[in-house]
């Protein structure tokens, strides 16, 4: 038998196996369970968006509590409004929801000056992509470190976002320039930037920065991802230490005299008995709830499973299920693809474990500065 004869019989079985293992791969990735239209709202929510009144005499300033569909993850935008001008707390996630979030601003009349953003996640950062086409003038900031993570990520969160929202993706990404302030000025009326707070961490890194934002003039907290209200709240990535900063964060406000309290995610039809005792109690007690579950749980299931028997029928359940797989690093069970778990399922156990792994770092390693 010549070499070549042999080389021939060899290659037919490995041409045939990289063939299989192509069709394999072309079938897996056909099998996400996420369709971009699962993002897009069927009807809109006819709440009002609710409205707060200063609480301070004579000053000119209101809030505006703009929440996007349950389909578009209940995402919080705040309009800090004065008599000429406008501040924005936090974006939007995807293309449609900016939209009508800039349909809104432009409503009032207001000069957009500055859109503020909390911490550097893509659900609060990507819809500045419409805002800054469709308010060229306005300036997008945030605090150094949360700025630095912004830009850091912005590669990775165009990717992110047109995986799950398809051509509903606010892309590309625009950079949140630093400001290195503990204040904002508008119309002479002070807004408060409280920095290195602690919250939902996702990928990130467990002392994750968030700033919240403090209006003086309506007693009004805008801490975006570190509170939420009737929904299930992102723990993944986060750590004892890093829970108890924020839990403690959430016991002193509850000491304070609060008028407001805006959470990063509260879907639109509870905002109307939303109060910032229920929102501050609704935090707090999923946090204590979600560690009992972690603590008593071998498996990101049974952990799951505890929480949606803890909340049945509670909203923004993305969170609980990404939070829970982030912690247990399984990171093929983000990607909601039933032929991918069904494939897994056929492999060996610590290859899984393995390739896990090495997903998880990776993608951490995208996430966090080095
Ligand atoms: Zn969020």
């Amino acid at each position: 038998m010549t070499i070549k004869r042999v080389l021939t019989l060899v290659s037919i079985p490995v041409l045939l196996f990289v063939a299989f293992l192509i069709g394999l791969a072309v079938w897996v990735s056909g099998g996400s369970g996420q369709n971009a239209s699962d993002f897009i709202p069927e009807e809109l929510d006819n709440t009002p968006y609710r409205t707060y009144e200063a609480v301070v005499p004579d000053s000119p300033l209101t809030l505006r509590h703009f929440v996007s569909e349950l389909e578009e993850i209940n995402v919080s935008s705040s309009m800090i409004m004065g008599e000429r001008e406008m501040v924005l707390v936090a974006t939007q996630a995807t293309k449609l929801a900016a939209e009508r979030l800039a349909d809104e601003i432009e409503k009032t009349g207001l000069n957009l000056s500055i859109v503020y953003l909390g911490h550097a996640h893509l659900d609060h950062s990507q819809g500045a992509s419409v805002l800054k086409r469709r308010f060229p003038k306005a300036r997008f900031l945030a605090a150094p470190r949360v700025s630095e993570l912004q830009k850091l990520r912005m590669g990775s969160d165009d990717e992110r976002a047109i995986g799950r929202f398809g051509d509903n993706a606010a892309v590309p990404s625009v950079p949140f320039e630093p400001l290195d302030s503990k204040v904002i000025m508008l119309e002479g009326r002070e807004i408060q930037l409280w920095h290195d707070h602690y919250g939902d961490v996702g990928l990130g890194h467990h002392d994750e920065p968030h700033t919240v934002v403090y209006i003086p003039d309506l007693k009004a907290l805008l801490p975006n991802d570190i509170l939420y209200y009737d929904a299930h709240i992102m723990m993944g990535g986060s750590t004892p230490e890093n829970r108890a900063k924020w839990k403690a964060q959430i016991r002193e406000w509850m000491k304070m005299d609060i008028a407001v309290a805006i959470p990063g995610h509260v879907p639109r039809k509870s905002t109307a008995h939303m109060t910032p005792k229920g929102v501050f109690e609704h935090s707090l007690n999923y946090i204590e709830a979600y560690e009992e579950a972690l603590a008593s749980s071998e498996t990101s299931e049974q952990v799951i499973n505890k929480m949606l028997q803890r909340y049945p029928g509670m909203e923004h359940t993305s969170a609980l299920y990404m939070g829970t797989y982030i912690n247990f690093q399984e990171i093929h069970k983000l990607m909601n693809n039933p032929r991918l778990e069904l494939v897994a399922s056929y492999l060996p156990s610590d290859f899984v474990r393995w390739a896990d792994q090495q997903l998880f770092e990776a993608s951490k390693d995208a996430a966090n500065p080095h």
